[in-house]
């Protein structure tokens, strides 16, 4: 298999999609064999991550467990997270994903990381460290996630290991405590992985008139669409006589009125993945044409919201949900001021506005950013999401965060 070249625009060797720049060989960065991540000057601190992504049913009600110890044993930070009903290996990419999340902000606090991660999962270790090519695109995505991830943070310097199921019991257990919690409680709804919901159809919304189900697939980033996308929806609709098809407010199109039976053929033949569309993770990124296709456009609003939306949907489990609006010019047809996060063209970069919101509390966000470039416009975004993250009471959006610790201690959060 080719190497990569970083910055050639060429796609991703591993994972087909676009290239992250860090320099992998098929998923092993070049010159260093079963890490990822550059080298960092000094001394790192080493700990030991044991990680475990588990399913009843494959596809089933699924949960990621992470636990950091120190040398000794010693328990660092654990986390665990219910995923909705997914297959073991999304689970087992969702723990990796976790657990790069966690190591980069425990760097905050520890400094420079040398993390040794233990799954038990030799088809993980494999896709990571591309001896087997990962087919599926969600799993593409997170691959490129977690390599982006580690790219953007050198002081977390990672090693993934194969160890056996017996050598990683604690995260088995922590699996499988979060399943019980989650199952006993009878919650399984506001999950963000695809079919949420423990007892209903895949990836489906039982509807207002609790018999029939709404199923909204991921399609291209802010609502753009081909040819064939178009008609493979046209001949589901036609076929199984769906009674409403709804384009959403999130750029996306809703159809409705499914019957139970029928959702998983819907699925199979439309070849698409759910879309998030409830729970608490980014849900989406609106974008209006922007410099594509208005003569008004400054910025290339879909050019930016298509790299924030393989970056950062799905990307793991927040307070709640998160939405993000690209408008390619002051005029505003995305209504950036009323998004979690929105951004603006004008004609030397974009303007970032951070705590919007709509609904029935409604608040014009903050502007924290002016003349930004794309890459800087991202590194907002995830700073943003990351501080959110450590700032906000489970349930609350980021406006009502930053209403109550102030914007101005938000923002010094954003400049640590
Ligand atoms: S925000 Fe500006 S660029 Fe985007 S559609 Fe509206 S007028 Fe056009």
């Amino acid at each position: 298999m080719d190497p990569c070249r970083p910055g050639s625009g060429h796609p991703c060797p591993a994972t087909a999609l676009r290239c992250c720049g860090a320099g992998y060989r098929v998923g092993v960065p070049v010159g260093r064999a079963g890490a990822t991540g550059r080298a960092v000057k000094g001394q790192l601190r080493q700990v030991y991550v044991n990680i475990d992504g588990g399913s009843r049913g494959n596809p089933g009600p699924a949960a990621a467990a992470v636990i950091v110890s120190d040398g000794e044993g010693r328990v660092l930070a654990e986390q665990t997270r219910y995923l909705g009903r997914v297959t073991n290996n999304v689970a087992e990419w969702a723990a990796l994903e976790d657990a790069v999340e966690l190591l980069v902000r425990m760097t905050r606090e520890h400094g420079p990381l040398h993390a040794v991660v233990r799954a038990d999962s030799q088809l993980l270790v494999r896709q990571f460290n591309g001896e087997y090519r990962i087919k599926n695109r969600a799993l593409q995505r997170a691959a490129l996630r977690v390599r982006e991830k580690l790219a953007q943070h050198p002081a977390v310097r990672l090693t993934l290991r194969y160890v056996p199921r017996e050598e990683n019991a604690a995260a088995d257990r922590a699996v499988n405590r979060e399943l019980d919690r989650v199952l006993k409680r009878g919650e399984g709804e506001g999950s963000c992985m695809p079919g949420g919901k423990v007892d209903v159809p895949r990836g489906a919304f039982l509807q207002r008139d609790r018999v029939t189900y709404a199923v909204v697939p991921r399609l291209a980033p802010a609502g753009v669409l081909d040819v064939a996308t178009l008609r493979r929806l046209a001949d589901v609709v036609e076929k199984h006589r769906i009674p409403v098809v709804k384009i959403t407010s999130a750029q996306r199109i809703a159809l409705v009125g499914i019957k139970p039976e029928e959702v998983e053929p819907i699925w199979e033949e439309l070849g698409m993945e759910p879309a998030p569309a409830v729970g608490p993770c980014v849900h989406y990124v609106q974008a209006c044409p922007g410099t594509v296709a208005c003569r008004y456009g400054q910025q290339d609003a879909l050019g930016l919201a298509r790299c924030l939306d393989e970056k950062l949907v799905w990307r793991g489990e927040l307070a709640s949900k998160f939405k993000i609006g690209i408008s390619g010019c002051p005029f505003n047809c995305c209504d950036s001021w009323l998004r979690d996060f929105g951004a603006f063209g004008k004609s030397r970069g974009w303007t970032v506005v951070i705590g919007g919101a709509g609904g029935a509390r409604p608040r014009i966000g903050d502007v924290i950013a002016e003349n930004v470039s794309d890459d800087e416009a991202i590194g907002l975004v995830e700073r943003t999401i990351d501080v959110y993250k450590e700032l906000a009471k489970k349930g609350e959006r980021l406006a009502r965060t930053i209403d109550r610790v102030g914007i101005e201690a938000f923002k010094a959060r954003l400049e640590r």
